[in-house]
């Protein structure tokens, strides 16, 4: 009898080893994407520059494009040597929740980082106008939010480009040559697709699950409990209603409590010191 016990204890215990839910990061639609970003994760492609060209001084001037590094891997947070952390918003703009979202961003006096999707930028140019008026860096989140390892280079390339071209149309080239992946999806392909160009991969550090509906101190917990200097904050400025109202109600507990920590607020490139690291070497046109 004692026996059949053991068995029976072992059973149980293998299969609940084999079936305990394996945690993942996700982005709007739950689809389960990348592990938790830690550094060591961090991809690198062979490092050699991928283009030569050299870049005439008044590439800025000329195109308005604000120029960046572009390194051959995904950033995840930056070295984190002012205590800055960045406010990240994808998916939208959307004409409702964003308008909330800039209101209270503006109310506090923060600069944040927008990753827009091309069709939406297409539909709400108002936005976007208002988005670069108060100051925000605006990021590529593709054209219709695709999982890019599911897609050709090809599609990839489109994707990007085109909204890029809608962004162009609306404020000109004063976006930037960030990109974040949507659902956070991505492969060799897909990063050797966004480096040719020319886009920096953008992760995120902190995933506030803001798009499930997530309980407010939930995401309070999450934000204090993983943000260092240097983070990246993973948010939304368009989704389904429920979770929207309750993430315009988060984000000024989410500030306040970033602020008591001591933490200050920069954009994407603020925070990963792209200003200070221009690498004309790699950089080209669109
Ligand atoms: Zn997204």
């Amino acid at each position: 009898m004692y026996v059949y016990l053991r068995i029976f204890i072992s059973i149980m215990v293998y299969f609940t080893i084999i079936f305990l839910p394996i945690e993942t990061t996700s982005d709007q639609s739950g689809l389960p994407t990348q592990p938790p970003p830690i550094l060591e994760d961090t991809y690198f492609l062979e490092v050699v520059p991928v283009y030569n060209i050299e870049i005439a001084d008044d590439l800025e001037v000329k195109d308005q494009r604000l120029v960046y590094k572009v390194e051959q891997q995904v950033w995840y947070y930056g070295k984190g040597d002012n205590r800055q952390v960045a406010l990240t918003f994808d998916d939208g703009p959307d004409n409702y929740f964003t308008y909330q979202i800039l209101d209270i961003l503006q109310e506090y006096d923060i600069k944040a980082t927008f990753f827009v999707i091309g069709s939406n930028v297409e539909r709400f140019p108002e936005v976007i106008r208002r988005i670069a008026h108060d100051g925000h860096v605006i990021g590529n989140h593709s054209w219709s939010h695709k999982d890019f390892t599911k897609i050709s280079p090809n599609s990839m390339g489109a994707e990007i480009v085109k909204t890029d071209e809608a962004l162009n149309s609306i404020i000109g080239k004063k976006h930037t040559n960030i990109f974040r992946p949507p659902y956070g999806s991505y492969n060799k392909e897909v990063l050797e697709t966004v480096h040719s160009l020319n886009y920096n991969c953008i992760y995120w550090s902190v995933d506030t699950k803001d798009w499930a509906n997530t309980p407010i101190t939930s995401m309070i917990k999450t934000v204090s409990s993983q943000i260092t200097p240097g983070g990246i904050i993973l948010m939304h400025c368009s989704g389904s209603n429920g979770a929207m109202r309750n993430v315009v109600k988060a984000l000024p507990e989410i500030i306040e409590t970033i602020k008591d920590l001591g933490y200050e607020f920069g954009t994407i490139p603020d925070v990963l010191e792209f200003n200070q690291q221009v690498n004309h070497q790699n950089l080209r046109e669109l």
